[in-house]
């Protein structure tokens, strides 16, 4: 019975053409737990080494990111993959022409087409896994139910993770704030050079600008910043006219007779295309270049126009000098009550101005973010001695465990959240600090942080 069966499942769910059992997101898991014969085969014929899968990529884009391999002359190659259930899918979704899958490096997919398709670009290697699995497909389903973090975060854990766990809390403590100070200790350095060259509030507008942009945004915010000054909008007391600045000059300001927009968006867009035609002609060089944000991947919580309104509103005069105060003070209390306490009627309860409603009224910068500020905004330029700063710091929340610290730690400590108690600020900025600068930059096979901690 249990072979018959088991005959029938190939028999009928490994068929020549993938039935919905073998959509994409099943390649994906094959692919992100890496079920597959190590070297692969291309079409071509080349041996290809896989070392990491690549970041699983839940948003836009390519499905894999960064992914290390090498190739039979030696040579180690970095790069996206794409996968498909057949070769010819490259061309049926357009993807030479997207820029987004420019560093695709590996298409993967199920199947080759009977009819011969050459590769879309001769960097990107072809492989069909078809053959090509480590165990039978079906024996491999029954593994996909595991790991849920792992699926979540896009990350696995890395060869540090049982020495990093095995360690005892405070020396895996002691580890990760030293890695949390290097990493304040670069963001203060930056943040120094700042005020030599802007000036010192125009360094925490551009800090703040950029912490808000999260990593999608970081660098338009930060360029919309530059481009309008908080010395400018200073002088600007009304929030639609401020609001017609920002918006317009970010280039996020739609012009609803040629955009669809939402009826319940009109009435605050109507006002603020009134002021921004009073004040174009000033602001009109500064627009930031079309195709400069990144609007698909974004949550709705933190969508780039939600992050403009509380621009909006700390930019007014006395919310900024409160504001300014707490950042140069060091006041934590009050650099995350000014934060959690920025409202606007329309952004509070919407994510674009297509209408897309929030499930709940939501702070313009919740809590996470705002504790995810002190350590970019605060933290760099508070006028505190280090030792001064180190104390203060002890009592701060710890932050949230939202997007790349919970990557960071599944790849360091094999688990989504690290332990409680090396649950400190410092630490969870270690963490992120180590990821960024090991995790991130090399294949964990050719990384030296085993080395470093088997000497700790
Ligand atoms: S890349 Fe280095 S630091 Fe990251 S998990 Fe692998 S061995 Fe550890």
């Amino acid at each position: 019975m249990g072979l018959g069966y088991r005959r029938w499942v190939r028999a009928n769910l490994l068929r020549e053409e993938p039935g919905p059992i073998l959509g994409e997101s099943v390649l994906q898991r094959i692919w992100f737990e890496q079920l597959v014969r190590n070297p692969l085969s291309s079409l071509a014929g080349e041996d290809i080494t896989l070392h990491h899968p690549g970041i699983w990529n839940h948003r836009a884009g390519p499905d894999f990111l960064r992914a290390t391999f090498s190739m039979p002359d030696g040579r180690t190659l970095t790069g996206d993959v794409e996968l498909h259930r057949h070769s010819s899918d490259w061309n049926a979704h357009e993807h030479s022409t997207n820029p987004a899958y420019q560093n695709v490096r590996l298409h993967v997919f199920w199947q080759a087409d009977p009819v011969r398709c050459d590769p879309p670009d001769p960097r990107i290697r072809q492989v069909a896994l078809e053959h090509q699995l480590s165990a039978p497909l079906t024996e491999l389903i029954s593994l996909f139910r595991s790991s849920p973090a792992e699926i979540l975060t896009g990350e696995k854990p890395g060869r540090c993770h049982p020495l990093l766990l095995a360690l005892p809390p405070e020396k895996l403590k002691e580890i990760l704030e030293e890695a949390g100070w290097h990493r304040l200790r670069q963001r203060r350095s930056l943040a120094q050079a700042r005020v030599v060259s802007l000036g010192y509030e125009q360094a925490v507008w551009v800090g703040l600008a950029e912490g808000l942009g999260f990593s999608e945004n970081r660098e338009p915010f930060a360029s919309l910043a530059r481009a309008v000054p908080i010395q400018k909008l200073l002088k600007i007391p009304d929030s639609v006219e401020r609001a017609a600045v920002l918006y317009a000059t970010a280039g996020l300001l739609p012009d609803p007779t040629r955009i669809k927009v939402s009826e319940r968006a009109l009435p605050l867009l109507k006002r603020i295309w009134d002021s921004w035609w009073r004040v174009r002609e000033v602001w009109a060089p500064y627009i930031l270049p079309a195709g400069s944000w990144r609007l698909g991947g974004a949550r709705p919580n933190n969508s780039p126009y939600r992050r403009l309104a509380a621009l909006v509103a700390i930019s007014y005069p006395i919310v900024w000098q409160s504001f300014m105060e707490s950042v140069r003070d060091g006041n934590v209390d009050g650099f995350l009550a000014i934060l959690r306490s920025i409202s606007d009627g329309f952004w509070d309860h919407h994510a674009g101005w297509d209408g897309r409603i929030l499930s709940s009224s939501s702070k313009l910068v919740g809590t996470d973010r705002a504790v995810a500020l002190l350590f970019q905004v605060l933290a760099p330029l508070a006028e505190l001695t280090e030792p001064d700063l180190g104390e203060r710091m002890e009592s701060w929340p710890p932050g949230g465990d939202a997007g790349l610290l919970r990557s960071a730690s599944v790849r360091l400590l094999g688990v989504p959240f690290p332990p409680a108690d090396v649950r400190t600020h410092l630490a969870r900025e270690g963490l992120l600090q180590i990821y960024k600068d090991f995790c991130r930059a090399k294949p964990c096979a050719e990384c030296s942080m085993p080395a470093f901690l088997k000497v700790r």
